[in-house]
């Protein structure tokens, strides 16, 4: 699970430098990238070769386009985006770190919250045309992350009106990855991780089968919850690729990544 790829340094942030190592330890090593739809196949039973990863990034940020892209284009890499689908802008692509020309600038996580708070989005946010360049690319897939990315658990003021915000909230997500992108995945990532019984439900209502959170554990092959899988993440830090090449070892070895967890906790 990654959020920024950036200069500007940040808790959930990966500078461009590491994350190109990162990258290129990963192809080095033999690893490859898989889609969602891979994995779910691979969730449901199916096969994969055991040097697979699933890249991800949450929230759309513009910094993705920057500098995730670049790198993720020059191994053959697929990532999957999680967008807040209220967010993204119209206009031109930008220029990316490969492209050549001033690249534009990068804010820090929260003075990116806080454009987007001000309702300039697209400061810190990826544009439509950036993420069609990414899907055309093959660098990058693109799922919901709701449409407003707020915690109706929090907002809402009774569980009715929490489930019903939720739903109009996935409903409008769907509507407008399928007006953008002539597609829309089961596949879900959780705002801020956060997520109970009725996001659950609400999810599955409104047609949603793969549920990302911010957890760390083993995803476990043909495992089932009720037709419904949670994924489990691994928050790639700002370290160099022997951390993550340490972490891969131990998590992708589930009787050995659940001692580890449970030490941890
Ligand atoms: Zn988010």
């Amino acid at each position: 699970m990654y959020h920024h790829i950036s200069t500007s340094p940040g808790m959930i942030t990966v500078s461009p430098d590491r994350f190109a190592a990162q990258m290129a330890y990963l192809a080095q090593a033999g690893y490859q990238t898989v889609g969602a739809a891979q994995l779910s196949a691979y969730l449901a039973g199916g096969s994969l070769p055991a040097k697979s990863v699933v890249l991800t990034f949450d929230d759309g940020y513009l910094d993705n386009w920057v500098h995730a892209h670049p790198v993720l284009q020059r191994h053959g890499f697929t990532a999957l985006c999680f967008l807040v689908t209220s967010w993204p802008g119209d206009g031109a692509p930008r220029v990316h770190a490969h492209s050549g020309g001033e690249l534009p600038e990068l804010l820090g996580h929260r003075e990116g919250e806080l454009a987007i708070e001000r309702g300039e989005t697209d400061r810190a946010i990826l544009r439509w045309s950036e993420i069609d360049a990414m899907r055309r690319a093959g660098t990058f897939e693109f799922h919901s992350h709701t449409h407003s990315h707020v915690r109706w658990d929090k907002v809402a003021r009774n569980r009715e009106e929490k489930c019903a915000a939720l739903r109009r909230d996935l409903l409008a997500a769907r509507a407008e990855l399928e007006t953008r992108m002539g597609e829309v995945s089961d596949h879900l990532c959780w705002p801020q991780g956060f997520y109970d019984d009725d996001y659950r439900q609400v999810a599955r209502e409104t047609g949603f089968r793969h549920f990302y959170t911010c957890e760390m554990a083993p995803n476990i092959r043909g495992a089932k919850e009720a037709g419904e899988r949670s994924i489990y993440r691994l928050e790639v830090r700002d370290r160099p690729p022997s951390w993550l090449a340490s972490r891969l070892w131990v998590h992708s070895r589930p009787a050995l990544s659940r001692a580890y967890l449970a030490v941890k906790r």
